[in-house]
């Protein structure tokens, strides 16, 4: 039977809730629990797949071909899971679905209303997932008071009566500023979220202090009392240097036990519980030797856009034993200063959208292929190399048509069936396919086998009709789609280290597994860097 873990936030948002959720998450599943994540996003929109990275940050994607919130990155990354797209509940997916029944004639003769329809709905999207796991972790986005979230509130408070108390357990996420001027920490804002929590019919039964230090036991004492929680279950969760030592944290504060005793899990407590993930925290906090990696996109500005290549980045960088210093540099300039990429170890071109920034991943391509430096072009980075790679051999302006339809070599093309869709939304290839690795490439040394499943999210590919003059102009195709039309990774001959993939391997990059394509670009840049000397290279690669 599954159990419900239910997260709400409140004071502000932005605060992690996401992590404070999968890190509860973790600790269960060191208990050999199998968990689930649900993310609710009472946006309008359908999907993600349509919202500006500067919006939301990344769109991640199932292996199903969701397009959903990056929270759910961290639920894979933080559970070791893979989780299906219904994983990620929005306001337009409920509404659509209830106007489709509507239209269906399955509510004849009642008038379609918020409660119960569209709370039925919630309930029955979020039991949907739940047949497979002992726990479902249920995170409801953004702050308690927003418009948007109410309805999903009353459903979750329905879904705790009809489920029973001992089945949903309700943490409510807040943040605990300190005042400088007063010298101390505050609990106001938290006393008036849960308030506002309750006004809905809902009584947390665990409360998670956000903070920027550690907060003093009188003022969990003080929130205990009056957000009317046990002690026990008033937890705090100030910052730490990563991610992924809020698991161990919240486990130092018992929130496993806690949740174990509410739920009433009859559960063994195994001393080496964390052990692995304990390690993994320490492989991860390596301070040297450092490498470089310039992520070269146009979200520079939000670190968030770009959430599992930086992740993966630090995965690969753990298990290189070296810590990799990733340098986001905006491609949308007339020209990237060369001063920049001189310092770097390793370029990395990500996925996007549009011509703005196409000026910078080409500039990038180039000097990589100049001065040998190990580059990694994912998606569109893969598109920029091909088409850089192009222009050197005598295709002028050859481009992609993505960015004009009208080219005398257009290098990257759509296929003739994508062609045909017009909508915007959903009209991708999207989520996993199958891969075959050409032997004797780079490709098939990383994965060390010949088929593998990665994830996609794009429309244009490479142009089959280049195919034979890039071949022989050097480009070495080492990865392709089953039925070999559509080319999956491309390298180049006589370089140390130049590979680009059209899919995201970033999205099952995994802190204690991490993505063998990324393992073995920063070994390639630790090889390339001029700082670390011969000796020190030894060491960590023994
Ligand atoms: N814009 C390109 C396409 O649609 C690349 C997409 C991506 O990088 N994810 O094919």
């Amino acid at each position: 039977m599954t159990k419900y873990i239910i997260i709400t936030g409140g004071v502000v948002s932005s605060i992690g809730k996401g992590i404070t959720s999968a890190s509860i998450g973790r600790i269960l599943r060191d208990y050999d629990l199998k968990v689930g994540a649900v993310k609710i996003d009472p946006y309008l929109n359908w999907d993600s797949g349509t919202l500006n990275p500067y919006q939301h940050g990344e769109v991640f994607v199932t292996y199903d071909g969701m397009e959903t919130d990056l929270d759910l990155g961290h639920y894979e990354r933080f559970l070791d899971v893979e989780l299906p797209g219904i994983s990620n509940i929005t306001t337009g997916k409920v509404y659509k679905s209830v106007i489709e029944k509507e239209r269906n004639g399955d509510f004849l003769g009642d008038c379609v209303q918020i409660i119960p329809h569209i709370t039925d709905e919630v309930k029955r999207m979020i039991r949907k997932i739940s047949g497979n796991y002992d726990i479902v972790l249920v995170e409801l986005g953004g702050t308690v008071g927003d418009i948007e979230s109410q309805p999903f509130l009353e459903a979750l408070r329905q879904l705790r009566n009809e489920e029973g108390h001992d089945k949903v357990f309700f943490v409510h996420v807040t943040y605990v500023p300190y005042l400088k001027a007063a010298g101390e920490f505050k609990t106001k804002p938290t006393q008036h979220s849960t308030k506002e929590l309750r006004s809905t019919g809902i009584n947390p039964d665990m409360i998670v202090c956000r903070s920027e230090k550690k907060i003093d036991e009188n003022i969990k004492a003080k929130i205990a009392h009056f957000c009317d929680v046990p002690f026990d279950a008033v937890i705090n969760t100030y910052d730490v240097s990563s991610i992924y030592e809020v698991p161990l944290l919240m486990d130092k504060e018992n929130v496993g036990s806690y949740v174990r005793t509410k739920l009433k899990l009859n559960l063994d407590e195994d001393s080496s519980r964390l052990d692995n993930w304990r390690n993994m925290v320490e492989s991860l906090k390596k301070e040297d030797p450092i490498v470089k990696v310039g992520v070269i996109g146009k979200y520079t500005k939000l670190e968030d856009a770009y959430i599992s290549i930086k992740e993966a980045l630090l995965h690969a960088a753990g298990e290189n034993k070296v810590k990799v210093e990733v340098k986001f540099i905006n491609s949308d300039v007339n020209s990237i200063d060369k001063k920049i990429l001189d310092e770097l170890d390793g370029i990395l071109i990500p996925g996007g959208f549009g011509e703005r920034g196409l000026g910078g991943k080409l500039e990038a391509v180039d000097y990589a292929i100049e001065n040998n430096v190990p580059i990694f072009g994912i998606c569109l980075g893969l598109h920029s190399m091909v088409i850089q790679f192009a222009r050197r051999n005598g295709m002028k302006d050859a481009n992609s048509s993505e960015f004009d339809d009208n080219l005398k070599y257009p290098v990257i093309d759509m296929m003739e069936e994508q062609k045909k869709v017009k909508k915007m939304g959903g009209s991708m290839r999207l989520g996993s396919y199958d891969c075959k690795l050409v032997k004797n490439t780079l490709a098939h040394d990383i994965y060390k086998q010949s088929l593998i499943k990665e994830r996609h999210r794009h429309r244009f590919e490479v142009n089959n009709e280049f195919k034979e003059q890039l071949i022989k102009d050097g480009l070495i195709l080492s990865g392709f789609s089953l039925d070999e039309f559509l080319v999956e990774i491309i390298e180049i001959k006589d370089h140390p280290w130049f590979l680009g993939c059209q899919f995201h391997p970033e999205f099952k990059s995994r802190p204690s597994n991490a993505h063998p394509l990324f393992v073995s670009f920063i070994k390639a840049t630790v090889n390339y860097s001029h700082e670390i000397d011969n000796n020190q290279r030894n060491i960590i690669q023994k």
